[in-house]
């Protein structure tokens, strides 16, 4: 019902640059407004614009000359001009069932992404690693375990020419190389002990203390097999994104994998600090044992591996069982393989 001795919603209007207000009726017609003061003398005619709307208050039309109408009959508005911008969070904020499932829903979201989005992430960024990036991965963690503490390997030529055989037959039996090729590095590395571990891009690092230690070829051949594992599933990747999903995800959505997050990768040491999870590790320890009786080696000599490494001391520093925790479950998990593989 208008106040007004003419059609129109009863509103009040503000003129161009002032705060003083005039009681004013908004006149709509097909795709034109006229704002009209109480006299019914024109203060501004033409197209209107509705304004974003702040919740509790009024609604605003803007028109030519930078008039302004303010109303409360929004639902009068919305009919005559449509809905002004962010209406729906409006309707959102006044309504608070629906703001209730609105955090709700955020919540539930959040936690999906925690619960399952990490993997799908983690295979996103796999996916989306250029395999060069992964070859200089290997080749910066390399040079920095070269750089800070490992020698040219002291093993005499004719054992460094076993173990390489057993490499050979072990690679050739195990699953494609996710990257380039598989490649046996033998070095001398006193601060890791008896040690051997795998670099994503397909890089094997064997320590002469180990192969030192375990002279029995089915056990370098378990340890390989065991390794190559771990290169094939892309462990060190999966794990080294899940440490790095914050990272990630803020790399994928910028898409851009960006200058730090290779720092970070080719930081070297990174890798070694990485423990794998146990579920990678048994992975690892089902495949290893089908790689090395594979390649014709007894698999049954991780076990004896497991056991030697509970009996030696490393003093000098973290031995294979630090970047691959052991534990009285795993020997048993790989016993019952072994035992379901006769
Ligand atoms: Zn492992």
């Amino acid at each position: 019902m208008s106040v007004f001795p003419f059609d129109g919603l009863a509103g009040e209007a503000y003129g161009p640059g002032s705060s003083r207000r005039h009681r004013a009726a908004l006149i709509i017609a097909a795709d034109s407004a006229r704002l009209v003061d109480e006299t019914g003398a024109t203060l501004a005619e033409g197209r209107a614009r509705r304004e974003a709307r702040i919740a509790g208050g009024p609604s605003r039309v803007v028109l030519p000359g930078e008039w302004v109408f303010e109303c409360r009959d929004h639902g009068a508005l919305d009919a005559a001009l449509g809905p002004a911008r962010g209406d729906w969070l409006i309707r959102a904020e006044a309504w608070h069932p629906r703001l209730i499932a609105v955090v709700a829903g955020c919540l539930l979201g959040v936690w999906l992404i925690w619960r399952h989005g990490l993997d799908l992430l983690v295979a996103a960024a796999i996916a989306l690693t250029p395999p060069t990036l992964v070859e200089a991965i290997d080749r910066g963690n390399l040079a920095a375990v070269d750089r800070m503490f490992a020698e040219e390997t002291g093993l005499p030529p004719d054992r460094q020419a076993g173990i390489r055989a057993i490499f050979d037959a072990i690679a050739a039996a195990a699953p494609p190389p996710p990257y380039g090729e598989y490649r046996l590095v033998l070095r001398d590395v006193p601060g890791l002990g008896p040690n051997a571990f795998a670099l994503p891009g397909g890089t094997l690092v064997l320590t002469d203390d180990l192969a030192e230690r375990f002279p029995d070829d089915d056990v370098i051949a378990a340890v390989l097999g065991h390794e190559i594992a771990h290169v094939s599933e892309r462990h060190s990747l999966r794990q080294l994104y899940r440490s790095l999903s914050i990272y990630m995800l803020v790399a994928l959505i910028a898409g851009d994998v960006g200058p730090v997050l290779e720092d970070v990768l080719l930081e070297g040491n990174l890798l070694l600090s990485l423990a794998y999870s146990r579920a990678h590790e048994r992975d690892a320890d089902a495949l290893g044992i089908e790689i090395a009786a594979r390649a014709g080696y007894d698999p049954a000599a991780l076990i004896t591996f497991f056991e030697a490494l509970d009996r030696i001391a490393a003093p000098q520093g973290p031995a294979w069982r630090s970047t691959h925790p052991l534990s009285a479950d795993r020997a048993r998990a790989v016993e019952e393989m072994l035992s379901e593989r006769d």
